[in-house]
């Protein structure tokens, strides 16, 4: 539960992607480099996206 995929949507563009739920390091846009989760804690914090679903 703890280790999950996310998929979410830019919330610049719209464009989907899925990331580790705990990310160490920050993931941005793949369409317009905006950033989508940093590293806070030992997840990630959704910066700049949406979450569409939860992914086992
Ligand atoms: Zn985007």
């Amino acid at each position: 539960m703890a280790n999950s995929f996310l998929k979410v949507s830019c919330r610049d563009c719209g464009a989907e992607s899925t990331i580790f739920s705990r990310a160490t390091s920050v993931i941005a846009c793949g369409v317009c480099s905006a950033t989508l989760t940093k590293p806070s804690g030992g997840k990630a914090e959704l910066v700049g996206c949406n979450v569409v679903e939860a992914l086992e």
